[in-house]
């Protein structure tokens, strides 16, 4: 390819509307172009790394057993709606009418789809298991599409579907696929680490997220520093602390005016906010129900956890006239003198381990002093790990402190069950003749967002530092004098000898002055750029430059190829 006749619009001035490094680099270094929010045009540069990045899942999903197939991007409604889903997605699906007044969607995930699929034709164990996948664009109304390719409201997923015929060929598709992720990231350069998650509203069993570390992700992930634990902040799982021994006291009633926050309180009272106890009221939106979570003063109250110990679907915050009609008083809530019927109140287990504790008092400016949960607290409190990971948490395998990082979920993978197998009447004849529903798993890669993840993780000042797996082109030839006749052909010769090699190479042959093209070189982020200058021609010498580490080799015009060679193997 010649850079002359390459559509890649670069711009010098930084977009004003990108928020992160990766995608102000996609909009400058002339990749992608905005339709309208959430939706891109993909241009030649970011469609050829799309490709890679898909070849490279096509390989290790065909290695594991998969087949590609491309099922329809619009979905009839009475799918989403056998499975309980056309309601629960909410405003998140979009949705569409055709001139019948029938309804579909635009599909945000095919788990449905796929059931149908093969619900009416695999009938039998021996063709079990089996492994469809897909690459193709999902449509998700998000609330807040932002960053570019990180949060679309279209984007290009491969998403796969296992169907085995037992709980343990599950497990084995799920294990091929874990692996298969792990080849998949490994090869496409990237540090990342599949982290243990919650399982979400897509319900069921185990799931791993694959996280590309990185400092603009939106993910939290709490890594051990001693072993290979790692957890999504939502799913990181918590020992309860302990209290040190003290004597018990008796619980007492003071007036702390005013003192309506936890740091207002511990300051108010001269006690750390360690000792004193906070509540964070919620009420489920599916019901209306009062959910009261009790944490310690300086722990955070963790959302996920709370709506798997309470079974809501989804969380806001409470009003005050529903905490006041259960018994709570906003600003000094404690569990004592909530009427039970009225709240569901959930006590984290490290709180339900707290000696003579400081506690709201359920009245405007008075608390409860020398409160010991497991003696005071009503018996109706449930007790729950529903606290929020902290830098410095024990780890809960080994009991070394996690260590708190951020990075961009890239690819998920679940073991679903019979979810959807069973909500879809979808069963098989087992060894025995019995009819068993599918147990399936469900495995997704954002492609867009594998590519942006890049570029977040490795970009620089200069632009973008593209793993080799994964760049436009791996090597840019640049004559410095593109309307010089004999560096030119020089670098045309250079450019040959590549492509004969099977290096994806381009040809910077604009007559621009060099300056601007190795701009543009550092910017696009080309893993090595070759500058034909007519010193080297004269010395017979080609000189090669590093993008990643920015150094500079020389290499005798007959050797250079397999020192290209080479540098390559290492980017
Ligand atoms: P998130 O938690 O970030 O909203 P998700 O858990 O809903 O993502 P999945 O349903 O697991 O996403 O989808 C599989 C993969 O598709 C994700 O790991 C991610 O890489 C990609 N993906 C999901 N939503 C988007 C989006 N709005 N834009 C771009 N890629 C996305
Ligand atoms: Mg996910």
């Amino acid at each position: 390819m010649r850079a002359s006749q390459l559509y890649a619009p670069t711009l010098r001035q930084m977009p004003a509307e990108a928020e992160t490094k990766g995608h102000k680099l996609l909009l400058r270094a002339g990749f992608i172009r905005k339709a309208a929010g959430g939706i891109y045009t993909y241009l030649p540069l970011a469609w050829r790394t799309i490709k890679k990045i898909e070849q490279i899942i096509r390989e290790e999903m065909d290695a594991a057993g998969g087949q590609e197939i491309a099922m329809p991007i619009i979905q009839p409604a009475e799918l989403w709606r056998e499975s309980g889903r056309w309601d629960v997605y909410g405003a998140e699906m979009m949705r569409l009418t055709d001139r019948h007044d029938r309804e579909f969607s635009l599909g945000p995930t095919h788990e449905e789809m796929v059931t149908a699929l093969i619900r009416d034709e695999v009938r039998s164990y021996k063709q079990l298991p089996l492994l469809l996948y897909q690459i193709q664009n999902k449509y998700r109304d998000e609330i807040r599409p932002r960053f570019g390719l990180m949060r679309g409201r279209e984007f290009i997923m491969k998403d796969l579907y296992s169907f085995d015929k037992d709980v343990d060929g599950m497990n084995t598709s799920y294990q091929k696929m874990f692996d298969a992720y792990t080849k998949i990231f490994t090869r496409c350069g990237l540090k990342f680490r599949p982290v243990e998650a919650d399982n979400g509203a897509i319900g069921g069993g185990h799931s791993h997220e694959f996280t590309v570390l990185a400092e603009s992700g939106e993910s939290n992930i709490a890594c051990c520093t001693k072993c290979s634990y790692a957890a999504s902040d939502e799913k990181a799982e918590l020992k309860p602390l302990t209290a040190a021994d003290e004597e018990l006291l008796p619980v007492d009633k003071i007036a702390t005016p005013g003192a309506h926050t936890i740091e207002l309180l511990a300051d108010y009272l001269k006690i750390p906010v360690e000792k004193t106890i906070k509540a964070v009221a919620f009420a489920d939106e599916a019901d209306g129900r009062l959910i009261l979570a009790f944490v310690r003063g300086d722990h955070e109250v963790n959302e996920t956890k709370l709506l798997n110990a309470t079974g809501a679907l989804h969380l806001v915050m409470a009003d005050d006239d529903a905490i006041k009609a259960a018994g709570g008083c906003p600003g000094f809530m404690s569990p004592i003198g909530i009427d039970g019927a009225k709240a569901v109140v959930v006590v984290d287990a490290t709180v339900a381990n707290m000696k003579n504790a400081v506690t709201g008092a359920n009245e405007v400016d008075f608390h409860y002093k020398n409160v010991t949960p497991s003696r005071d607290f009503p018996a109706f409190c449930q007790i729950a790990d529903i606290r929020l990971v902290k830098e410095g948490d024990a780890c809960p395998k080994c009991g070394a402190p996690l260590t708190l990082t951020r990075g961009i979920e890239a690819g998920q993978v679940f073991a679903l069950g019979t979810k959807y197998s069973e909500k879809l009447n979808a069963r098989f004849l087992d060894e025995t003749g019995k009819e068993k529903p599918f147990q399936m798993g469900c495995y997704g890669i954002g492609v867009g967002r594998t590519m942006q993840a890049a570029i977040e993780q490795n970009g620089d000042e200069n632009g973008i530092v593209w793993p080799r797996a994964i760049a436009p082109f791996e090597v840019a030839v640049v004559p410095i004098n593109g309307k010089d006749e004999q560096q030119l052909s020089f670098a045309q010769k250079i450019y040959d000898e590549l492509k004969t090699a099977g290096i994806d190479a381009l040809l910077d042959d604009r007559p621009e002055r060099a300056g601007v093209k190795f701009k543009d070189c550092d910017l696009i982020g080309y893993p090595l750029r070759i500058t034909v200058s007519p010193k080297g021609i004269e010395n017979g010498e080609v000189e090669v430059k590093v993008r990643k580490t920015g150094e500079i080799f020389v290499f005798a015009a007959d050797a250079y190829l397999t020192e290209v060679q080479n540098l390559l193997r290492e980017l």
